[in-house]
């Protein structure tokens, strides 16, 4: 059973001692009982005899008259010289789990009691930097929280601004576009059962339409798993009991240990056949309207025509669909000269004519927002 030699620290000037120091080799003090044990997580093991035999005497006793640590073998108190008798207090040996001496367990509450009297060991200042670090980390994304905010509202009030101009109507830009239809014969395809009534069938075959998956049976499929087989026990060190004299020894508990064994087995699959379903394609002709192109007009004039270059007759050409676009050219007046294009519904253009004049709003960029005909009312610009 390994033996480790522990360290306490001085009550009176929190120096750390060797456990086999009974004295605070910092200020000659003498260790009293309620100086704490603790063992350090890398202490070598010990091998010295002599050490070794002091480690396995036993636990302190404690002195009747001064209160002194005095080692198991000791007849005398090293204090006052008085002697061991039945009334002196031994020690009682403790055990804890593997890394719970360690001295932070023992920092946090002993030795920050020792800090209000004496300067704070090193490691507890640790914790006041991060905290530190901590409250600059949140300071920080604040500010630039506060800055994306900032930000943000300033855009919004730019959003709001506007500005009056006088403008004068330049011209009218316009496109008027007719979709065409025409009736014709075209030959199409189609599965059995879609076949539109009026086709006139030309010819048929038959055509792969899909296939169908259609389980035939099962079959066995060999797979390896692994399994934890239990292959013994073992001891191990699970903790460390303190002797309560300046040492530590190793405690040991016993576990079952596992080896992986690889075994196979058999998977039982499903086999799938892949199954052709045919049906009848027909070809047919058949007579229908379909797209015949577009007769597009435009000008920049307030004279906008449709299209009259065809001949509908409903019969063999027919239209199938109008549409219109029109933005109103707009110029500003006051020597800015700007040039404005902005987009009206179909049945405001009329309203408008060459040379009129107009007010209008422009946002912060100069970019016109509305304009305002009296006889209209306000007009806003679509975005
Ligand atoms: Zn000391
Ligand atoms: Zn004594």
């Amino acid at each position: 059973m390994a033996v480790y030699e522990g360290k306490w620290r001085c009550l009176r000037c929190a120096a750390v001692n060797r456990g086999r120091n009974l004295n605070c080799l910092s200020c000659g003090v003498k260790r009293s009982e309620d100086a704490q044990f603790f063992l350090e997580d890398d202490a070598p093991e010990l091998n010295d005899e002599q050490l070794l035999q002091q480690a396995r005497a036993g636990a302190d006793w404690i002195c009747l008259y001064c209160g002194t640590n005095c080692r198991a073998a000791e007849k005398q108190c090293s204090g006052c010289g008085g002697s061991r008798s039945a009334e002196n207090r031994q020690l009682a040996e403790e055990t804890r789990g593997v890394g719970d001496w360690t001295e932070a367990a023992q920092k946090a509450t002993r030795i920050q009691n020792a800090a209000q009297h004496h300067a704070p060991p090193n490691a507890a200042r640790k914790p006041f930097f991060s905290r530190r670090l901590i409250k600059f980390g949140l300071f920080s994304a604040g500010a630039v929280f506060a800055g994306f905010i900032a930000l943000f509202a300033a855009l919004v009030y730019i959003s709001t601004l506007s500005y009056a101009v006088e403008m004068e109507v330049s011209g009218l830009e316009w496109k008027r576009t007719i979709a065409l239809e025409e009736y014709k014969t075209v030959t199409e395809t189609a599965w059995e059962g879609e076949v539109p009534p009026k086709a006139r069938v030309q010819s048929s075959e038959d055509a792969l339409h899909h296939t169908d998956k259609i389980a035939t049976g099962t079959r066995e499929v060999p797979e390896t798993y692994t399994e934890q087989i239990a292959s013994g026990t073992e001891r191990y060190a699970c903790g460390q009991t303190s002797k309560k004299n300046g040492y530590f020894e190793d405690k040991y508990c016993t576990r079952t240990t596992y080896r992986t064994v690889t075994k196979t087995r058999n998977r039982t699959e499903t086999v799938y056949k892949d199954i052709p379903v045919y049906k009848t394609r027909y070809t047919y002709l058949i007579d229908k309207w379909i797209a015949a192109g577009e007769k597009t007009t435009s000008g920049t004039d307030f004279n906008p025509q449709w299209s009259s270059d065809f001949k509908a007759d409903n019969v063999h050409l027919r239209e199938a669909e109008r549409t219109e676009t029109y933005s109103l050219l707009c110029k500003e007046l006051g020597g800015n000269n700007k040039l404005h294009k902005f987009e009206i519904a179909p049945e405001k253009w009329s309203k408008f004519q060459n040379g009129q004049h107009l007010r209008g709003k422009v946002d912060f960029f100069g970019d016109l927002i509305s304009i305002d005909e009296t006889s209209n009312g306000e007009l806003k610009a679509e975005k």
